[in-house]
């Protein structure tokens, strides 16, 4: 799970980590009371959205404009720009052609930066560790300092037993080549970070640019935090930072119903039970020349309700020219997910070809159910009759319509 800068700057203020004084915004009176509020005489304008890439991104209806992240000089300037900013459309690399549209705004006093790094920590799957990233080249995404100039990141895996150690701290200190008192206060910043990262369960700390300031100070003037979904259900105050305006309503409504779903780019639907089955299913789709539009894993006990939940997901996906239904029915029936498919098919007044292969329990009756159903349901009889069936005729749909 995601959450705002914000959010994330608090969090690491609790922990002892520096960060910039700021206010929460949703329009622009509260983003003039915030910088009143403030004082001091220069602020940033801040476009609260789940993606990176703000400063240098743009707005919809503003293209030739300024970015997402604006420094100004005045409170009028803060006014003004919020106005702009807030309900707008800010496109960013990370976000996408589409965009995001910000609908809260952090109101931060402005620093005048003499360096910006880069300070990165993420659990890295090879070694089963957390790594810490750090790098000079501040301001920058880390995955284009790793392509120009892969040796400017240090990295530095810490041992779960001992946990992260102020020697460690100040290696990346080095590093980065900081002296005299900047070296205590990033190894302060450091293990700040580190406790916050382990006693939050993250999965993602990220802090770009940090920043050495003109008086000598050390401090996160952008921060990224995300978290692991398996562990939130020991911290309440961070699941309560959920933001679900940003977050995929396809994945919202899957979660809603417990249902694995992620959307991909293909245009053929998958509906599975098994994540091992899905991954097969994706497969063998691809061997057959065609790109599955989702992975989904509808779960062992899954209801005819949750089955036509799944079955709606996929076709609200505008993509979606073909779907594969493939259940193997061990804990779960055939015929119930046969009634699932029907009953959702009629509702939704399905328009693309849909091929479902069942096998297991009741697989007689629920192949019944679908030749009884009346609906153009084609039935298959393995994986790769399944596949070749959805992919062939997904491709005489579209060759109909050029
Ligand atoms: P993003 O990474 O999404 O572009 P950042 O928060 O990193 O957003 O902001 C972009 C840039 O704006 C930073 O690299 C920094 O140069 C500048 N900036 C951000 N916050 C401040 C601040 N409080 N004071 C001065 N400059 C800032
Ligand atoms: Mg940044």
């Amino acid at each position: 799970m995601n959450i705002h800068e914000y959010q994330a700057k608090e969090l690491l203020g609790r922990y002892g980590a520096s960060v910039p004084k700021g206010i929460v915004a949703f329009s622009p009176a509260e983003a003039r009371a915030a910088a009143e509020k403030l004082g001091g005489s220069l602020w940033v304008v801040k476009s609260q959205i789940h993606a990176g890439g703000r400063g240098a991104g743009r707005f919809k209806n503003d293209p030739g404009g300024n970015g997402g992240v604006r420094v100004v000089k005045s409170i009028d300037e803060v006014a003004a720009n919020a106005e702009k900013m807030l309900s707008s459309v800010l496109v960013t690399k990370q976000t996408g052609e589409t965009g995001r549209e910000v609908r809260r705004l952090y109101i931060e006093e402005g620093y005048r930066i003499q360096r910006e790094l880069y300070i990165g920590m993420l659990i890295d799957r090879a070694t089963s560790r957390i790594t810490i990233m750090a790098s000079t080249e501040g301001g920058m995404e880390i995955e284009e300092i790793a392509h120009r100039s892969p040796e400017k990141i240090l990295k530095i895996s810490i041992d779960p037993a001992t946990g992260a150690q102020t020697f460690h701290a100040r290696q990346v200190a080095y590093g980065l080549g900081l002296t005299g008192k900047q070296i205590g206060a990033a190894t302060r910043f450091i293990l700040s970070m580190y406790r916050a990262f382990t006693e939050l369960d993250a999965q993602i700390v990220e802090i770009n640019p940090l920043v050495l300031t003109d008086d000598g100070d050390i401090l996160a003037l952008d921060a990224k935090m995300s978290f692991d979904d398996n562990a939130l259900f020991r911290h309440a105050d961070i699941e309560a930072l959920r933001d679900e305006s940003e977050e995929d309503p396809a994945e919202l409504e899957a979660a809603r119903h417990s249902l694995n779903y992620v959307k991909l780019d293909g245009n053929i639907g998958c509906m599975v039970n098994g994540a091992g089955l899905a991954m097969a299913t994706m497969d063998i789709i691809k061997l057959y020349g065609g790109e599955p539009a989702n992975f989904l894993d509808v779960g062992g006990g899954a209801t005819r309700e949750r089955v036509a939940a799944a079955f709606k997901l996929i076709l609200a996906d505008s993509k979606v020219e073909g779907v594969l239904v493939n259940i193997f029915g061990g804990i779960m029936r055939c015929d119930v997910i046969a009634d699932g498919v029907v009953a959702a098919a009629r509702e939704v007044n399905l328009n693309v070809p849909l091929v479902v292969r069942l096998e297991g329990t009741n697989v007689e009756l629920g192949k019944q159910i679908l030749r009884d159903s009346g609906l153009p349901i084609m039935s298959a009889d393995n994986l790769a009759d399944a596949a070749q069936k959805v992919t062939t005729a997904v491709a005489q749909a579209t060759e109909g319509v050029n």
